[in-house]
């Protein structure tokens, strides 16, 4: 539909999107902006806040809304930077207020001033959601940090936005599996290579080891709803 439809702007919003799947969608539709944005049912739907045309960032509105920023264990406040989940209060929303309401969205303050000039604070995109979270051998892991790496890792190897993750118990220890597509016209002889660079990225910045295997292109399951990212089989076996 490319060529008929020159779409030049997309605003899209309700599910994560990681950096490898906006620039396939980009590059597949030809598109020169695409927009996220951000809402829940219980704040009116889509529309909380949106990234600007620099996309560093969603601008969220708040004179509509306090944001805060805690810890889903403790519920303390996180330092900028730091991954929490959205607390909001609403100020200005009739019949059903919202006094500290847990989204169970997490993300992180992007600080400063954005280069548009607009007053507005940003958060980072939605990173994924506190209730996906997994405990791995003690370290809370949340499935958008392990496609943050896959997608930093795609700019500069052929891998695609597609992952999932099996956790198992095996011989009294715990394994993790990522499994990640190759891109249509990636060198299955440097598999090896990807793999080893996924797995040091992942130990560096997660503190955890797990396996990595690259698939073929189209190997996982695709949804058109909420894909299944996590398959955790610890209870099972
Ligand atoms: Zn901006």
């Amino acid at each position: 539909m490319r060529d008929r439809i020159n779409l030049k702007t997309i605003i899209q919003g309700s599910e994560r999107c990681s950096d490898a799947m906006r620039q396939a969608i980009l590059e597949n539709s030809g598109a020169e902006h695409l927009y996220d944005i951000t809402g829940m049912t219980e704040l009116y739907g889509p529309g909380t806040g949106i990234d600007c045309r620099f996309h560093e960032g969603i601008h969220y509105w708040s004179d509509f809304f306090i944001f805060e920023f805690l810890d889903p264990d403790t519920l303390k406040p996180v330092k900028d930077g730091e991954i929490g989940e959205i607390v909001v209060t609403t100020l200005k929303k009739e019949a059903s207020p919202l006094i500290r309401y847990r989204t169970r969205d997490l993300t992180r303050v992007i600080s400063g001033p954005c280069k548009c000039g607009s007053p507005y604070p940003r958060h980072d995109r939605i990173l994924g959601r506190s209730d996906d979270m997994i405990i791995f051998r003690g370290v809370n892991i949340y499935p958008g940090q392990i496609d943050e790496i896959l997608s930093e890792i795609a700019q500069s190897y052929p891998i695609s936005s597609e992952f999932d993750i099996t956790l198992k118990h095996a011989d009294g220890r715990e394994t993790m599996l990522i499994r990640v597509e190759r891109e249509p016209d990636g060198d299955p002889d440097q598999d090896q290579e990807v793999e080893a660079l996924i797995s040091t990225t992942i130990k560096n910045r997660l503190i955890v080891s797990p396996d990595i295997s690259i698939m073929d292109y189209g190997a996982l399951p695709r949804s058109e709803r909420k894909s299944q990212r996590i398959y955790d089989n610890r209870q099972a076996s």
